[in-house]
């Protein structure tokens, strides 16, 4: 297993886009250490496949370098950088067994007979599909094959990373979960450096110890999903991680307030450090509004009380902006209330990044 070091890459997909200034990915300067479990995550077209092609070498950066450990692995084939993937379908051999398919990257690698067998029969048990060893695959389902691709890249022992994308979209929804909770498993077994491609933030919350959060080609986040709930650095992540997102209320700050359309909200540390010219918005998520009774914080007008089963949300709207809250007891609305803002909870943040508290 290696620590992934990406320096300072940037890729265009064509010099034109280049010299036009559209980078699918702008800047990515980070390291993925050893053995641990990274989930790329963010919207459709914000350069995760770009990124995870970089890494197993399926793409050549256009500028940077990629390093495995000390060794810089920007031009090598993914064959020479020892990394196994498995993509969102099933890369398998249909004419082959379920038995002989995971076999076959041992036996590439000229792995001794006995060792294949045990590793096989090792793999097939944590797969499930020890039933089906001598089946041929091609009768399979989906879900069955997936398993199979998942299994071919865990059998191997000697690879670098482990690099997924995807892989659990043709998966049915009831075993997702269970072949998520399998992948946790192995990766605390083995301790492999895994990297996990997604747009799923339920998927990349439950597979990694670390989420690594992108956005328009940029890494805008790398933190634990404890991190990105309760201090998102970038407007970004509030509003992608959690349900509802976070709330942004455009402010501007004054001695030490923020001030929302009017309404002005004490910040815990004081004046936040923002220069002049910058866009200023305060965030909040819905789990740390109170609704109260008026005359306890800042005036709101309710709209609407969503019912979702184990809670309810709020709907409102504080002069003008919008705003949600999460109501965990059965307390009624007050028709005329008012918002309560946990003070610790509260984020200023300045041209969409995170203001450091202090
Ligand atoms: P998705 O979740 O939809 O797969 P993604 O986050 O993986 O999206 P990428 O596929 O990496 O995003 O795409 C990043 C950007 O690069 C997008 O704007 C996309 O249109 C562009 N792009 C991707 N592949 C190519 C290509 N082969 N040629 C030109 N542009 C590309």
């Amino acid at each position: 297993m290696a620590r992934i070091r990406l320096d300072h890459i940037r890729h265009a997909y064509s010099p034109e886009l280049a010299r036009a200034g559209t980078y699918a990915l702008r800047e990515v300067d980070h390291a993925f250490e050893d053995g641990g479990a990274y989930a790329l995550l963010g919207p459709s077209g914000c350069g995760k496949t770009t990124l995870l092609n970089i890494i197993s070498g399926l793409l050549t950066p256009s500028e940077g370098h990629v390093r495995f450990d000390d060794r810089d692995v920007t031009l090598l084939t993914p064959e020479a950088r020892n990394i196994a993937q498995v993509f969102q379908f099933p890369v398998i051999y249909d004419t082959m067994t379920v038995a002989e398919n995971l076999a076959f990257p041992l036996k590439n690698r000229k792995v001794p007979a006995a060792e294949i067998r045990t590793r096989v029969a090792d793999m097939l048990r944590r797969i499930g599909l020890e039933a089906k060893a001598n089946r041929k695959a091609r009768g399979l389902t989906a879900d069955e094959k997936q398993k199979i691709s998942l299994g071919r890249g865990l059998v191997r022992s000697d690879v670098n990373a482990i690099l997924f994308d995807e892989p659990l979209t043709v998966i049915d929804p009831h075993m997702k979960w269970q072949l998520r909770s399998e992948l946790k498993q192995l990766h605390r077994e083995f301790a492999m450096t895994m990297v996990y491609v997604t747009h799923d933030q339920t998927e990349a919350l439950t597979f990694a110890d670390k989420v690594v959060v992108m956005y328009a080609g940029e890494v805008v986040q790398i933190g634990t999903p404890e991190e990105l709930f309760e201090r998102p650095k970038h407007t970004f992540v509030g509003y992608f991680i959690g349900s509802p997102g976070m709330n942004l209320l455009p402010c501007r700050i004054e001695s030490g307030d923020a001030v929302v359309s009017g309404a002005r909200i004490r910040l815990r540390d004081g004046a936040a450090r923002v220069h002049a010219g910058q866009t200023t918005e305060l965030g909040i998520r819905p789990e740390f509004v109170r609704i109260a009774p008026r005359g306890e914080g800042v005036p709101i007008v309710v709209d609407r009380v969503e019912d979702v089963g184990s809670e309810r949300i709020v709907r409102a709207r504080l002069n003008g902006n919008p705003l949600s809250a999460i109501l965990r007891d059965d307390h009624a609305v007050p028709a005329e209330a008012d918002a309560v803002f946990a003070p610790e909870a509260l984020n200023v943040y300045a041209d969409s990044w995170l203001v450091e508290r202090g």
